[in-house]
């Protein structure tokens, strides 16, 4: 048998798995994966740790119990953002109990959905078992989404219902929006700054770009609406700009980097090109080169129907309409293999990403007791 929650919950805690770009910072998920895969191993799931072809220091772990189309599948990543010790009044990598609280990084944000998903999955008998159970953890949710989509291009794990456990405050979440991460790269050509036509200044190019861009995000604004959303519309936010390095020559390099939120229906490839475009006319009369591009692969937005089975069934529940959330997840990933998806949770994102991170223990129960009846659901003979 497996360990008790609080137990798993501080086995998880105190064993670190931050994602980071920082090479310097980022660490393995595979001590991680390799506690779950014990855990589920013990519960009689057939498991399956996959290191990542991307990177071999992160994995993805399937576990499947039961054979057969159909079924349910608890998600969720394995890994958690950086944290900044000095500001947390308690041990990020040990399990806190105070408070009525459970506090430590990951608690929320969402390694402990994990103890309570294999808690619920522990409280069913295997003779009930009609259809295939399944755990999935993936790795770099917080940074690339790596994990996500090489599972999605494994194709597996397929099922009728997905459950990711994002802490959404035990509301179901039906949609989110996208986000895309983008750079324009203007370069020109220098030269000694007494004759302007000595060369191609990037800035100068640049100032019409960002003038193109937000007229571009005014319109976005007019041409999208999505009432999910607290902020309805797609934003476009100017994030960070770099260029030049002395006041006397004529700037050749100039990159801004800007992030796009997208509301469903939209595709970040697709404004890539529009706003590709956009700028072609500039390039033509500055002489400088304009590039738009990614700085990393995009997170899909996400939606499914509010009227589908799962969201329907966990809105009875919880007695909460289904909602959207303001935060990216795997979902369009598990979603894009066929399956219902919600993203559902008992954290709250009040505390994801924030220090003295922790999860309310009146959450765990409710969250135990809700993935019981959705295996009875999707899994057990009628
Ligand atoms: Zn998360």
């Amino acid at each position: 048998m497996i360990p008790s929650t609080t137990e798993m919950f501080r086995a998880l805690v105190s064993t670190p798995s931050v994602s980071c770009p920082d090479h310097q910072i980022d660490q393995s998920n595979i001590d991680v994966i390799n506690l779950l895969a014990n855990w589920l191993d013990d519960l009689g799931f057939d498991v399956v740790v996959k290191p990542l072809e991307s990177n071999r220091q992160k994995a993805n772990l399937l576990a499947r119990k039961g054979s057969g189309d159909g079924g349910l599948v608890f998600a969720g990543h394995s890994d958690t953002v950086p944290c900044f010790e000095s500001q947390w009044a308690v041990d990020p990598f040990a399990l806190t109990e105070k408070d009525d609280r459970l506090y430590g990084l990951g608690t929320c944000d969402m390694k402990g959905f994990f103890p309570l998903a294999l808690a619920a999955c522990a409280a069913i008998d295997d003779k009930q078992l009609e259809k295939p159970l399944c755990v999935a953890a993936t790795s770099d949710e917080e940074t690339s989404m790596a994990g996500a989509r090489e599972l999605a291009a494994m194709e597996f794990p397929k099922a009728d219902a997905a459950v990711i456990g994002e802490p959404t405050d035990l509301i179901p979440a039906y949609t989110h929006k996208g986000i895309a991460l983008l750079r324009v790269i203007i370069t020109g050509i220098a030269g000694h700054s007494s004759d302007p036509d000595a060369g191609v200044n990037a800035i100068d190019a640049m100032h019409q770009v960002i003038e193109r861009l937000m007229a571009f995000r005014g319109e976005l604004k007019s041409r999208y609406a999505n009432d999910a959303f607290a902020v309805q519309y797609p934003t476009m936010n100017l994030g960070c700009l770099h260029a030049g390095d002395v006041p006397n020559r004529i700037c050749a390099h100039a990159e801004l980097q800007f992030d796009i939120r997208l509301l469903p229906t939209m595709n970040a490839d697709v404004l890539i090109e529009e706003i590709q475009r956009q700028v072609v006319d500039i390039s033509e009369r500055t002489g400088a080169k304009i590039q738009v591009e990614s700085t990393c692969p995009s997170i899909p937005p996400f939606e499914t129907s509010t009227t589908g089975k799962l969201v329907q069934h966990l809105s009875n529940m919880t007695r909460h309409a289904p909602q959207g959330v303001a935060f990216g997840t795997e979902a369009p990933f598990y979603q894009a293999l066929g399956m219902e998806t919600v993203v559902f949770g008992p954290g709250s994102v009040n505390q994801a990403h924030q220090p003295d991170e922790y999860i309310s223990l009146d959450r765990l129960k409710p969250t135990q007791t809700i993935l019981e009846n959705l295996i009875h659901t999707y899994c057990a003979k009628p």
